[in-house]
């Protein structure tokens, strides 16, 4: 298949390498100058889209994709698929898709989860809001580059799947940290509580499978310095989705308005920008309830 790749980043470099490995043809832009081996490089994202049979963007957020996609759409080819893959929210994408299909493309948002290890090992999960046709023609370059992909809906329900994963995520990871901060000054031993915790009803996969206390638990980013592994500001940006999400479909969410300003504090005025999102840890451990 021949393939345009748009955002070249942490994630899109390696995503796009994992298609050239499966022997398809892509040619990529990045504004950064981005080159991956293998990837033909175009000096423009719309030279990257022509004559293409899907494009793929990897992009840093929804506005700077509404942008791409108003100078790609003109020159993909009728019956081509537009297929992003970045975190954005709802709105651009259901946007985007409008237009794509009104040009008389197809067109697919697909976040993703796994992160940048999960890029370059080839085991995203793809969450897909779009047409049967359109995620049929994406289908086989997400089973490249990944090891699920869920067809969630129409146009945004990707999306709307990934926000909503990642505030439950926010709001676990909060409550599996203030936890373990509360039973330090119980004196209760880290790891008798993550027995405990991680067999019993306040398992998560924050406890059980990213345990945020060093030492305890299956490898995580605690047992590396909270270098990330799933930084705390990429954690705030999707957490600002939900709210922004919420706000637009009148939806209450008390909890994930809480991770967010929680998050925010975290990462705007405590040092929390460059830490993994666990490492609300140790900012719990140095606080009292003041
Ligand atoms: P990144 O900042 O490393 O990559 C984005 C790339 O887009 C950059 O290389 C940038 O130069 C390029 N870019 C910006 N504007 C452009 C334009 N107009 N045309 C072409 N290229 C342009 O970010 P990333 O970590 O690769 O993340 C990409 C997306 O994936 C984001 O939406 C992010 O929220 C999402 N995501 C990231 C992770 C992660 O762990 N990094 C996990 C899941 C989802």
């Amino acid at each position: 298949m021949k393939i345009g790749f748009i955002g070249l980043g942490n994630m899109g470099a390696p995503m796009a390498a994992n298609l050239v490995k499966a022997g398809h043809e892509v040619t990529g832009f990045d504004t950064a100058g981005v080159t991956v081996e293998g990837v033909t490089t175009a000096l423009s994202a719309a030279e990257a889209a022509k004559g293409a049979d899907v494009v793929i963007t990897m992009l840093p957020n929804g506005a700077i994709l509404r942008a791409v996609a108003a100078e790609v759409i003109p020159a993909m080819t009728k019956g081509a698929a537009l297929v992003d893959c970045s975190t954005v929210d709802v709105e651009s994408a259901r946007a985007v898709a409008a237009d794509a299909e009104a040009a008389g493309l197809l067109a697919v948002d697909a976040p993703v989860s796994g992160g940048t290890g999960g890029a370059t090992a080839g085991t995203l999960t793809f969450m897909a809001g779009g047409s049967e046709a359109a995620f049929a023609k994406a289908k086989p370059l997400f089973d490249i580059m990944g090891q699920k992909a869920v067809h969630c809906g129409a146009a945004g329900a990707g999306q709307a799947a990934k926000i909503c994963n990642n505030m439950i995520l926010g709001v676990t990871m909060i409550a599996t940290c203030e936890a373990f901060a509360l039973a330090d000054k119980l004196g209760l031993d880290r790891q008798k509580m993550f027995d405990v915790v991680s067999t019993s009803s306040g398992y998560s996969w924050s406890m059980n499978a990213y345990c945020p206390a060093p030492g305890v638990g299956p490898q995580s980013p605690a047992d590396n310095g909270y270098k990330p592994g799933f930084a705390a500001e990429l954690m705030l940006k999707d957490l600002r989705l939900s709210q922004q999400a919420a706000e637009s479909a009148d939806a209450d969410t008390p909890m994930g308005k809480a991770a967010a300003d929680l998050y925010a504090q975290f990462v705007e005025a405590e040092g929390g920008r460059g830490m993994d999102f666990s490492a609300m840890l140790p900012r719990f451990e140095k606080r009292g309830r003041g």
